[in-house]
């Protein structure tokens, strides 16, 4: 549940951009409008800002965040040195704007996501939530293909125990204590959309009708949408590796079930001569190799899971009078 209500906040809007010299004329216009027309109703205070992200691109785009940086006051713009990702350019603009305002969206270049969300978004920033997902009501606007490649990862990914908020992708708004919190994770390979659930505090989703891109190709070809599910699965969970374990176990079992069987056709006399030893030694040497493989894979995922030296916890609130000195804290 929401807790207290927040003030008009200084907005960022964060967008990275890949190759969007098509799309950022457009992006850039809308998303103005938008702040202007919030900073008219008072929903966020006049210094809110928009922040681009030029992920390495080798068309114009840097050249068009250029100038509008120059003519507007409103629009900042960072250039990382090379191709990057999607995710690295996104915590990027997000560690850029962080010290800078109150609340940050992020959303595509591509406009993909509605921009009016936004402003609910931000309403329910203002009675308290921290955290406000953009989820897609429909993907009619979707090909077929990607529509249906798209859900099945979201659902995998549920199977292999990630928590993630289905059809949300990283069009969401943070406070900056949610972000601050998640720019304390400092693993390498940052799948954004799994880690914002970890992190906690109150929060509330918008559902939105996802439209098409407004020009220009997807940046994230099948390819690239692959790497992200496989980066998903195997930087949020260790799931792999306990799924080799219990089909070792389930091989062991079956091989106990075989021996059954085996000597069955010994005593009937339907087997030749040194089958019954061969193929259940086959069958459990098997199944007992891959529950080893399993048992270390689960020391191995340890490791890993310590490796990344995530933060044990978030605080939400830490009560305690000052004036009591008994308390010891
Ligand atoms: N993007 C990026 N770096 C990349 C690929 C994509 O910054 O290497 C940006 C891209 O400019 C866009 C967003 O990530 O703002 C999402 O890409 P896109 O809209 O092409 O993905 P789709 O909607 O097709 O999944
Ligand atoms: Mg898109």
């Amino acid at each position: 549940m929401s807790a207290v209500s927040h003030p008009a906040p200084r907005l960022a809007i964060v967008v990275p951009c890949y190759n969007e010299e098509e799309v950022f004329a457009y992006c850039q216009q809308e998303l103005s409008a938008l702040l202007y027309t919030m900073v008219q109703d008072q929903m966020i205070q006049p210094d809110s800002f928009l922040l681009f992200v030029d992920d390495g691109s080798r068309d114009t785009t840097w050249e068009q965040i250029k100038d509008a940086c120059a003519e507007n006051a409103c629009v900042q713009g960072l250039k990382l040195s090379r191709n990057e990702g999607h995710q690295s350019a996104l915590l990027a603009g997000l560690a850029a704007a962080d010290p800078q305002a109150d609340a940050i969206v992020s959303i595509d270049a591509d406009l993909q996501d509605d921009i009016n969300a936004i402003r609910r978004m931000v309403e329910a920033y203002r009675t308290g939530y921290e955290v406000v997902y953009g989820v897609r009501e429909s993907r009619q606007t979707d090909t077929w293909f990607k529509r249906t490649s798209a859900e099945g990862f979201y659902k995998l990914m549920a199977v292999m125990g990630v928590r993630q908020v289905f059809n949300h992708a990283d069009f969401r708004l943070l406070s900056r204590r949610a972000l601050d919190n998640l720019l304390r994770y400092p693993e390498r390979n940052a799948y954004i959309r799994g880690l914002v659930p970890l992190v906690g505090f109150a929060s509330t989703e918008v559902h939105y009708a996802r439209g098409v891109r407004t020009a220009g190709e997807s940046k994230y070809p099948l390819r690239k949408m692959l790497a992200l599910a496989m980066e998903g699965i195997t930087s949020m969970t260790i799931t792999p590796l306990r799924l080799i374990a219990s089909l070792g176990f389930v091989i062991c079992l079956f091989s106990l079930v075989a021996a059954f069987y085996v000597l069955v056709m010994k005593f009937t006399d339907n087997t030749v001569e040194g089958w019954p030893s061969i193929i259940l030694s086959i069958f459990f040497m098997g199944g007992v190799q891959m529950l080893s493989l399993g048992i270390i894979g689960e020391y191995v995922g340890k490791i890993y899971l310590e490796t990344k030296q995530r933060p044990r916890f978030h605080v939400e609130s830490f009560l305690k009078h000052l004036t009591d000195t008994s308390s010891g804290l």
